[in-house]
């Protein structure tokens, strides 16, 4: 008998998506809500999870093909572009296309100075509070904040905004000292502001302000380093899955895959799983890490290849080739598998390939 077998999946839960929302809302009920889809919303589906959120107020993007793949793909809500525009021809799109610009530089101060467009251009002013990556200095913020209001193509409600470098560690003071900075900078102007990305609408309340800026946690996944932070109840969005396409019996001191990197300490069963890093599967991961087989953990052996993984299923196993593999989501948290590749859940997410097939649920 021949079983199908399923190849790189990535089952998407809207469900789960409109959970986290809500959770977002009701952690910061009085903040409006620019979600970040950025780097195909976090691996999920730009469009798609665009469409399943109607309720939200902005959307934020890093680049403007990101952007316009949404107005073409339907989207109406405003969008922002995080990092600005590198490119002043860009502004006539941006303004034809209703799209908002952060501004964290004088050249894009300057573009929009002299800039000759029909529609009035939204822009959210970017402060360095202490990141030192984007963001003008505090004591450029009244010279750039009369100089945009001056701009005829820029709306006169300019927003204010600034990024946290630490939100994600409870013990930091560096939050502290950006909030208090940020507060201190923006106290002149008029304005709505906004700080807080996942980690810091978790565990820093003060730093809401008028619009908070979830990506991690509306995808379901807890962006807490700080042991003994309080669960949150967030739901995985994406679940990661696949299934054996081979099982193979193998002999105490045998070794498995490339560079026989892993040998076996006794007779056992290795699974191969249809997934590799052509499908955006750590490379990195050690033997060890997490994978679940009908519902069993078991570890990862040997080197990841392009295509396949191996994994030690145990002497005794009664798995058959087709079973289902899940490699992270609903019942494997993927910071778990992110820890046994040195990296963080953001980047697993956003390396998801063009290959694994993405499903709506
Ligand atoms: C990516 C990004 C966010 C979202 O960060 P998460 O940690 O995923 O919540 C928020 N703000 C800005 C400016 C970003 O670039």
């Amino acid at each position: 008998m021949f079983n199908a077998q399923q190849t790189a999946t990535a089952t998407i839960d809207t469900a789960a998506l409109l959970h986290n929302y809500q959770c977002i809302k009701n952690i910061a009920p009085a903040s409006k809500v620019l979600a970040v889809l950025k780097a195909n919303a976090y691996g999920h589906g730009l469009v798609q999870i665009a469409k399943a959120l109607p309720q939200a107020n902005a959307f934020g993007v890093a680049r403007i093909e990101e952007a316009l793949e949404l107005r073409q793909g339907g989207i109406v809500q405003p969008i922002v572009l995080l990092e600005g525009f590198f490119d002043k021809q860009h502004l006539p799109i941006i303004a034809a296309n209703n799209l908002q610009t952060v501004v964290h530089n004088r050249q894009q101060l300057e573009a929009l100075e002299q800039a000759d467009v029909e529609d009035a251009i939204q822009v959210w002013l970017k402060i360095d509070t202490g990141m030192h990556r984007l963001g003008i200095e505090p004591d450029e913020c009244a010279e750039f904040y009369q100089r945009l209001r001056q701009c005829k193509v820029v709306k006169d409600n300019l927003r204010l905004m600034s990024h946290l470098a630490c939100a994600d560690d409870l013990e930091s003071e560096q939050t502290r000292h950006q909030q208090q900075l940020f507060e201190q900078i923006t106290a002149p102007f008029s304005g709505e502001r906004t700080l807080a990305n996942s980690a810091a609408i978790c565990a820093w309340p003060e730093c809401h302000y008028q619009w908070v800026r979830p990506g991690l946690m509306l995808y379901g996944i807890d962006p807490r380093i700080s042991e003994g932070a309080l669960p949150i109840d967030l739901q995985p969005v994406m679940t990661l899955h696949s299934s054996l396409i081979a099982i193979r019996h193998i002999k105490a001191g045998e070794s498995i895959g490339y560079s026989a990197a892993w040998q076996a300490k006794q007779d056992t069963c290795i699974g191969v799983v249809a997934i590799g890093y052509g499908d955006g599967y750590p490379r990195h991961a050690q033997n060890g890490t997490p994978v679940l087989i009908n519902g069993r953990e078991v570890p990862l052996v040997g080197r990841v290849s392009m295509d396949m993984i191996t994994v030690d299923l145990g002497v005794a196993a009664k798995d058959k080739i087709g079973d289902h593999v899940e490699l992270w989501g609903k019942n494997l948290n993927i910071n778990r598998v992110a820890a046994h590749a040195t990296t963080i859940a953001y980047e697993l997410l956003c390396n998801i390939s063009r290959r694994v097939k993405i499903i709506l649920r």
